[in-house]
């Protein structure tokens, strides 16, 4: 063998090599990639799900409500039993007009004295912190309104200052469940427990207090329980925890929400039927007409004599009918 074929020889068993390790790199590489990649579609996916489920629903219990017509009554509770009410199919007109909003209007000065006086408001907020947080803060912040926001879990920093913030401008925080996953939350009593400890848990440690507001994901009303509510609202009372449900819907919960006017007209029609109005709306980062309509809602509200509030401790429960 002369040295030429010698240097051939080891040239191709080099490639050879190089070939074999490239080879070994791609197959390990690869499945690890699309695993990564997968992992983030399922992860994203049933987020999709659990909010898809929980505007099911919310719309449901819309739907079925407003066949059975409108019916307000206190419970020995002292809480206001509702069925509410909401025709989302009308897509005519507008209550909300056109135009530039007023800048900083101060709400405050509407009070129950007042002759104009047509009843209060509690706006909130679920599924935050999230990407419009700050947003829907600042406006609130700019018409002197305080509200009710009913958190999930997320342990970020950004989350964390912004559960920080919402307590810092004055509003209510609230539970919304740490997961906001039915599947698990509603799984049984004790699944319930360990969820409601986790959020109870990570609100005291960021805000410094223990939370004693909670909203059922999907409402008390849900029928997706395999829990009987009752057992678990029972655990929340033990806990010295109140929860609450919403008597007027935005109508923001749909995956392709209305346009600003549609949900505002929504709230200003809803509205009308109570002296005390829980408006259910969403802080999610596809729920951009929601921040949209924020503006119009306050400013036509409170210049109609309507009153602003965050739930406090005293406010009467706003709950539903079990199913
Ligand atoms: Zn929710």
């Amino acid at each position: 063998m002369d040295r030429k074929d010698k240097e051939y020889r080891r040239k191709r068993v080099e490639r050879i090599k190089r070939i074999m390790v490239i080879t070994v790199i791609v197959l390990i590489l690869l499945p690890t990639v699309l695993c990564l990649i997968l992992f983030a579609r399922v992860h994203s996916l049933s987020n999709e799900l659990e909010q898809i489920k929980e505007m099911k629903l919310e719309t449901l219990y819309a739907a079925e409500n407003s066949k059975e017509g409108r019916l307000l009554a206190g419970s020995s509770t002292g809480s206001a039993i509702v069925n509410i009410g909401g025709d989302y199919s009308d897509s005519s007109g507008s209550a909300v007009t056109d135009g530039d909003i007023r800048e900083g209007t101060d709400t405050s000065d509407v009070g129950k004295d007042d002759k104009n006086y047509k009843g209060v408001i509690y706006l909130t907020f679920d599924d935050g912190p999230g990407a419009n947080t700050e947003k829907i803060l600042d406006i609130l912040d700019e018409y002197k309104v305080k509200a009710t926001f009913f958190v999930t879990g997320k342990e970020d920093d950004t989350s964390k200052a912004l559960y920080k913030e919402i307590v810092a401008r004055g509003h209510t925080i609230g539970m919304h469940s740490y997961s906001h996953k039915y599947d698990e939350i509603y799984k049984s009593e004790s699944a319930f427990k360990k969820d409601y400890n986790k959020i109870s848990a990570l609100l005291t440690e960021v805000t410094g207090e223990k939370p004693w507001l909670y909203r059922f994901p999907g409402g008390s009303s849900n029928t997706v329980s395999k829990v009987s509510m009752k057992k678990l609202i029972k655990f929340l009372k033990s806990e010295d925890v109140t929860y609450f449900d919403w008597n007027v819907m935005s109508g923001d919960a749909v995956p392709d929400p209305p346009s600003y006017k549609k949900l505002a007209k929504n709230v200003e029609e809803g509205v009308t039927e109570f002296d005390e109005s829980v408006v259910l709306m969403h802080d999610l980062p596809e729920k951009k007409s929601t921040v949209k309509a924020l503006p119009y809602i306050i400013e036509k509200l409170s210049s109609e004599g309507y009153e602003f509030l965050p739930i406090t401790k005293s406010t009467t429960p706003v709950v539903h009918k079990l199913q």
